[in-house]
């Protein structure tokens, strides 16, 4: 049987996915064996994003000293006992209005996207920066997906979305016929770029020719960007900037 583990709370201010922490533990169907895993546990007891350093970048630290650090060491060698690993997260981009729940993938392997369509969202997007990638949670698990659900000012609306797809996932249930785009990260864009070029971006907004320009992306391509991060904490990145690759 089919061992999956769900990781909420990568963010301790992440509490929609808490509720599923709550709501449904551990269980099986006739399909899998599943097991929710809180992230950043101290974090949640603060309601804040992380302790010292952000759990979901601390994942390549060559000598773990934060409480982060030393914590994403171990969450490394409990993903191992799963085969698929979902790790939930919600965040409130600029614009909360577009309400594009996205999917994050480090490897465009077939199987990974067959199961991106248990989750109701639009938008895939693969991390091909490996280098950049290594400081996430889902680097480290050969089959594993990053969901990101817009995050509203309802709790229970945003848990409403992940247990919908958490539903899918533990049935093993591919309802959704709904087509999705693929897009690569093909870059970053960081807080202090942002404030030399006076850039606002949208989620999944085109970016126009002349912020192409602004930032030297080739003008015949089209480019959209997607924010992940708090833009108060995340010092040194604002949002990635993603290339449409192919619609499955
Ligand atoms: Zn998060």
């Amino acid at each position: 049987m089919k061992k999956i583990l769900f990781v909420v709370c990568t963010h301790g201010d992440e509490l929609a996915g808490h509720k599923l922490f709550q709501d449904y533990p551990y269980g099986q169907t006739d399909k899998v064996e599943w097991e929710v895993f809180v992230g950043n546990p101290e974090a949640v007891s603060f309601n804040t994003r992380f302790i010292e350093t952000d759990l979901n970048r601390s994942f390549d630290a060559r000598n773990p000293t934060s409480y982060e650090e030393k914590r994403a060491e171990l969450i490394k060698l409990r993903l191992q006992q799963y085969d698929e690993v979902y790790d939930i997260h919600t965040t409130r981009s600029i614009h909360p209005s577009s309400w594009d729940d996205c999917i994050f993938i480090n490897h465009s392997k077939p199987e990974i996207l067959e199961a991106c369509r248990y989750i109701n969202a639009p938008h895939i997007i693969w991390n091909s920066d490996q280098e950049y990638a290594k400081r996430y949670l889902t680097y480290h698990h050969p089959f594993a997906l990053t969901l990101e659900y817009q995050k509203t000012y309802d709790v229970y609306s945003d848990y409403e979305r992940i247990l919908a797809d958490f539903e899918n996932i533990i049935h093993q249930e591919m309802r959704l016929k709904k087509q999705k785009i693929i897009y690569e990260a093909s870059r970053g864009v960081t807080q202090q770029e942002r404030g030399i070029h006076g850039l606002e971006f949208e989620d999944f907004r085109y970016l126009t020719r002349l912020e192409k320009k602004q930032l030297e992306l080739p003008a015949n391509e089209d480019y959209v960007p997607v924010f992940v991060n708090q833009t108060e904490t995340d010092a040194d990145f604002y949002c990635f900037l993603t290339r449409k690759i192919k619609e499955i």
